[in-house]
């Protein structure tokens, strides 16, 4: 053996010591995790929540880099810039503060969350021509105070959301809007938010099919349905937010209001009638569907 070959494998030799030496004096235990493996086991990110920022492109950066929120990506409304990265995908990023949905509380601990610079609505024109809320009464803003998104902005929210649709193996009822989890202070990603474009155009999402709507349009549950029941229906969807108990009190035409303006825009003034019911039994039976 040459007296290359024997230094070399002396050096091959020390090294393999100094690791199993360190190892020794820094571990009091070996943590094995290649002997067992559990089959039950799954993705931690469940939601995905988009919201939009109220702010503008300068003050959304300094406000979700800089201050007690966050999220894991931003899309601003410059055409040319790329899709911001804030906070890695396995952390969690402060986005939908109290939240409740799904029978799950703390959403963040679960999503990802997207920000949207978007101003949100009007809210000169609003607080000029807008009729004060009574006391039990929901802030209604209706859809036409709201801006419109941009659509290079709708277009990185489907790349994006495609992406990490398939990375993460996210069920389309799971694509929420920060208004779905915070129903009773949150208003984005408003009514002007495409969400049926979305599901139409790239099947992102969850949206109801025209048949099941016109039946329940049609048959004589609403005019028998109790105020429980109705509630039923969408605690069953995921509106975990809604009391279940037998009155349209403040807080309950909040929750009625979000689904609203996610499903039914035009109208989102939070009194439940024959349509919204429609809507809610027809995407109840389309989520039975995806199963
Ligand atoms: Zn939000």
């Amino acid at each position: 053996m040459s007296q290359k070959k024997i230094f070399c494998y002396m050096v091959i030799f020390l090294m393999i010591l100094s690791c199993s030496v360190q190892e020794k004096v820094n571990s009091k235990y070996k943590i094995n995790s290649r002997k067992y493996n559990a089959v039950s086991q799954g993705e931690r990110i469940r939601y995905i929540v988009l919201h939009y920022t109220h702010a503008d492109d300068d003050t959304s950066i300094m406000l979700l880099t800089e201050q007690a929120v966050s999220s894991h990506y931003l899309i601003t409304t410059k055409k040319r810039e790329p899709i911001y990265q804030l906070v890695d995908d396995k952390y969690r990023a402060w986005h939908a503060g109290e939240s409740y949905y799904d029978g799950r509380y703390s959403i963040n601990d679960s999503s990802i969350g997207i920000e949207i610079v978007h101003m949100g609505y009007d809210e000169e024109a609003y607080k000029k021509n807008a009729k004060k809320p009574k006391k039990n009464d929901v802030k209604v803003i209706d859809y036409d105070y709201y801006y419109d998104y941009n659509d290079v902005q709708i277009d990185k929210v489907v790349f994006l959301l495609q992406y990490l649709i398939e990375k993460y193996d996210i069920h389309p009822k799971n694509i929420l809007g920060h208004s779905d989890v915070a129903p009773t202070r949150k208003q984005d990603p408003g009514p002007k938010f495409p969400w049926k474009r979305l599901y139409t155009e790239y099947d992102i999402g969850i949206w109801y099919d025209d048949e099941d709507y016109s039946l329940f349009m049609t048959n004589k549950d609403y005019a028998s349905a109790s105020i429980s029941e109705i509630k039923e229906e969408f605690i069953e969807y995921g509106y975990s937010s809604m009391p279940s108990n037998a009155v349209w009190d403040k807080e309950s035409k909040q929750v009625i209001s979000a689904f609203q303006s996610r499903f039914r825009p035009s109208k989102v003034d939070g009194n439940i009638d024959k349509e919204t019911y429609a809507i809610i039994k027809a995407l109840n039976k389309k989520v039975k569907d995806i199963k």
